[in-house]
């Protein structure tokens, strides 16, 4: 099961969020069928949506990401309840795989140029929206240009899944998020620097075993830590027959009707899940009059 925390320093200046998305990624590459880089960019973005979204200072809010590039990969969405729990698509799931000379897969060249959008919703509120342009196509760069440009934050962030070059298969994903919060000094700021220059990747941190907690208290190393939370976090589609069914409901009678006659038939397909809604003659015109 997957897991995110939230830790932050007792001096209260640092905060650090950790993700162990390795299950979510993994099932989204399943449902999605996801070429090696699609995965690679999907996983990335659902984690950062995951870890912005447990964030959120609210039960019902939530967060959607959104980047859409002029690379062959197409539009990227992930959106996060307010505990983490995330679902996402790719437009382009079987996006050609290409490497950088190291083997790294090349996320940048198939996301290509253009702007990350972060939209936050709050029960019972206008969202809240923010739009920065893409500086890396890496996604880890770009949350923190966010952070940076539109929120005036300083932050780190690292994303990372690691896939089977043979079986093509998700082997590990997760995420960390550093955030310096107003109060951090210059030597707070030194420490947390060469923290970070030593620390490994993600993923290879999780590989040798390290636990979320494990994840943060290093990137903390010298500084008192204290949790704030800890959950299991999900790949999780909320749709159903019966919401589609109800939105089909609330269709103008006369619209219901001509559906039924013309199509014979209603088809709803979930882009997060791809799960398919067929509702048959009969049935729309049981909608139609059975309000
Ligand atoms: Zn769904």
């Amino acid at each position: 099961m997957d897991k995110i925390i939230r830790c932050i320093t007792s001096d209260g200046a640092v905060m650090a969020s950790a993700i162990d998305s390795t299950d979510i990624v993994y099932k989204a590459s399943v449902i999605h069928k996801t070429s090696p880089v699609a995965s690679a960019a999907l996983g990335r973005l659902l984690s950062a949506a995951s870890i912005m979204g447990a964030m959120l200072k609210q039960d019902n809010a939530s967060m959607n990401l959104r980047i859409s590039g002029d690379g062959e990969l197409g539009a990227l969405v992930a959106v996060s309840d307010s505990f983490g729990n995330v679902k996402g698509y790719v437009e382009n799931p079987s996006c050609t795989t290409t490497r950088y000379e190291n083997g790294k897969l090349n996320v940048a060249q198939a996301i290509g140029n253009g702007i990350l959008s972060v939209q936050r919703n709050y029960f019972g509120s206008e969202p809240y929206n923010g739009q920065v342009k893409l500086v890396s196509g890496e996604i880890a760069e770009d949350i923190t240009n966010y952070f940076a440009a539109s929120e005036q934050i300083p932050t780190v962030c690292a994303l990372g899944v690691l896939i089977d070059k043979e079986s093509a298969q998700v082997l590990l994903s997760g995420g960390l998020l550093i955030q310096l919060l107003p109060g951090a000094d210059d030597s707070t700021i030194d420490k947390i620097e060469e923290n970070i220059s030593k620390l490994d990747s993600v993923t290879t941190m999780l590989a040798k075993g390290m636990t979320v907690l494990d994840i943060c208290k290093l990137a903390l190393d010298g500084f008192e830590v204290e949790v704030l939370d800890e959950f299991e976090v999900k790949y999780a589609c909320g749709c159903s027959r019966e919401k589609i069914a109800s939105i089909i409901k609330s269709m103008p009678k006369k619209e219901i009707l001509d559906m039924a006659n013309n199509e014979h038939k209603a088809q709803a397909h979930c882009r997060f899940c791809n799960k398919e809604y067929v509702f048959p003659e009969e049935e729309l015109i049981k909608f139609a009059f059975k309000k």
